[in-house]
């Protein structure tokens, strides 16, 4: 029985012939969103830590974090991508992100470059410098997260789907990677808003996504709402049901790289079920088994996993 949701596992053996690892390093980049740029609040859902390590503020440089960290895969022989993923490591002049590719690529037996950022930190000179990286692959992980600007503008996102569309065509026709962030359960948005997003990245050229439950985390401004009463976070179920969906609208030769939030330790307010990351993802793969949920089946047209070469015929638009 082939797989029901293509992984970013299959995803980088396709790409290196062999299984990969994702090394993250912490670059001590900012945000935007944070240094006043444009806010200084960050996005509803995100705390100061921005999901970083802070490995960089405790004095460690990429090349020390990259020797101790990469020696488990290493000692697997995996390929070896750095991962940079607090915060919008493409924000600055191009010059920071030259000299970023550059200590990157003195790293040891480094194949791949994995880049978090916002599409409004991204220009074509940024997007060349990505693209002449000397490694295998390069994947941008853009944060979208809704694609009703309605929506952007209530969690301060600060920027508009139409970016992200703009950031995702000019990055791909560069020949990078795309991996779109999105999320369920944000603040005025239903299951059908988030199917709505999933729909718009899943028309433009992105090689992955990640789905997110959206998480109350301690620090952030959705904390302060959350505890005022004005928001009521997704239901486990609900959430359970949203990326059922989700996948099925997704075209197979997108490589679903997440299907929950993975809290920080001691951060998480809310809601109690997200701490339980392995019982959900065991409730999704039931529902997919039960209901013989496919990715790729609820596309009009294309291929769908349910088996290889399946092809979905063309249907009413
Ligand atoms: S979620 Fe990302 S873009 Fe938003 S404030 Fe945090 S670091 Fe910045």
């Amino acid at each position: 029985m082939p797989p029901r949701v293509r992984t970013l596992s299959q995803a980088f053996r396709a790409i290196f012939g062999r299984r990969a690892k994702k090394i993250p390093l912490d670059a001590g980049s900012s945000c935007p969103n944070r240094d006043g740029a444009l806010s200084q609040n960050g996005c509803l859902f995100c705390n100061a830590a921005g999901s970083g390590t802070g490995l960089h503020l405790k004095g460690f440089g990429l090349r020390a974090q990259w020797a101790v960290l990469s020696q488990p895969a290493r000692r697997r022989n995996e390929a070896l991508l750095a991962y940079l993923q607090s915060f919008s490591n493409t924000y600055g002049p191009p010059e920071r992100l030259a000299a970023l590719l550059a200590e990157m690529a003195q790293l040891p037996d480094i194949e791949g470059i994995c880049l978090g950022t916002r599409p409004d930190c991204l220009n074509n000179k940024k997007i060349k410098l990505l693209a002449a990286a000397p490694v295998a692959h390069v994947r941008l992980e853009l944060g979208l997260q809704s694609a009703n600007d309605a929506t952007l503008t209530r969690i301060n996102r600060g920027h508009t789907a139409a970016d992200f569309a703009r950031a995702t065509i000019d990055a791909a026709a560069a020949g990078l990677s795309v991996t779109a962030h999105v999320m369920a359960g944000l603040p005025g948005e239903s299951v059908a808003d988030f199917l709505a997003t999933v729909d718009f990245v899943a028309a433009l050229p992105i090689a992955g996504v990640k789905l997110h439950n959206t998480l109350v985390v301690a620090g952030s401004p959705l904390a302060a709402l959350y505890a005022a009463g004005g928001y009521v976070p997704m239901a486990r179920e609900d959430y359970v049901t949203a990326v059922c969906r989700a996948i099925a609208r997704l075209p197979v030769q997108v490589a679903i790289e997440r299907q929950n939030a993975d809290p920080a330790p001691g951060e998480l307010l809310a809601p109690a079920w997200a701490a339980d990351k392995q019982g959900i993802l065991r409730d999704i793969a039931e529902r997919l088994e039960r209901e013989d949920i496919w990715q790729g089946m609820e596309r009009k047209t294309g291929k769908c996993l349910r088996r290889p070469g399946g092809i979905i015929p063309p249907g009413p638009p």
